[in-house]
């Protein structure tokens, strides 16, 4: 069994063929998806197809490419939704270094890892440009139950840094692209105790797939590259990685 442990299946991309997409996913064994929300807005409809669909788990939180129109209201709608709802996770939040507003998004992220810890809950981190904005604030958070440092892109000591504080690592398309070396160089070296499998979806298409929309059956893809840079045999790999998910997210 694989899970998809984030994509946007409630983004309208999705609308017409998200029927479809699950029934081709559970022949692959993709059995389990894990959704962000990303702005306020949208985190009723991340609820909704939860509740529709027993296999698919919701996070919420307040991503930095639209924290720009937050408020402190939403931060204290967040915290009446996860009084409310079976929200597995924080999420997605993050810094991102290659948009404007650094401050203001430090701020959110510094506050929504703060409502994380407070309800107990795991996060799930978006990053670019900023490992090194990242690394210190979870550092100073120290959440019991971490969480996962969503596409992960990087090299190795990058990605220690997040290991040594007790996170995991979401692994998706990056690793298709062979240009990718530092990425890829790191994901042969770290725990296996450290890899989770993402799309992303329907973002970050996959090499070969450019300009598509991105899918979450392509996890039995990631799966595959995955697979041929690691020594572990194939069911043993897919295992650990389920046990992670649980183990992480507690489903
Ligand atoms: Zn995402």
């Amino acid at each position: 069994m694989f899970t998809d442990s984030h994509c946007h299946l409630d983004f309208t991309e999705f609308d017409a063929k998200r029927d479809e997409l699950m029934k081709k996913c559970a022949q692959l064994q993709i059995q389990r998806f894990i959704v962000p929300g990303i702005t306020a807005k949208r985190w009723s409809r991340v609820i909704t197809l939860c509740q529709q669909s027993p296999s698919a788990y919701p996070c919420l939180g307040l991503h930095p490419w639209w924290i720009e129109k937050a408020t402190y209201a939403d931060l204290l709608l967040l915290e009446q939704m996860l009084a409310q709802h079976p929200i597995i996770a924080v999420g997605e939040i993050g810094i991102d270094g290659a948009i404007s507003d650094i401050e203001k998004q430090t701020e959110y992220f510094t506050k929504q890892l703060a409502i994380a810890k407070k309800h107990n809950l795991p996060v799930v981190v978006h990053h670019r440009k900023s490992h090194h904005l990242i690394v210190p604030e979870l550092k100073t958070i120290a959440l019991s139950r971490a969480g996962v440092i969503h596409a992960f892109s990087g090299n190795y000591q990058q990605a220690k840094a997040y290991i040594d504080l007790g996170y995991k690592l979401g692994i998706g398309g990056t690793i298709t692209y062979p240009r990718a070396s530092k990425t890829i160089n790191a994901v042969k070296r770290i725990p296996v105790e450290s890899i989770l499998l993402e799309t992303d979806a329907p973002a970050m298409p996959l090499h070969g797939f450019q300009g598509e929309i991105n899918t979450p059956d392509k996890i039995a893809v990631v799966f595959e590259h995955l697979l041929a840079l690691r020594t572990e045999p194939a069911d043993r790999l897919a295992q650990t990685i389920e046990d992670n998910v649980q183990q992480l997210f507690n489903l």
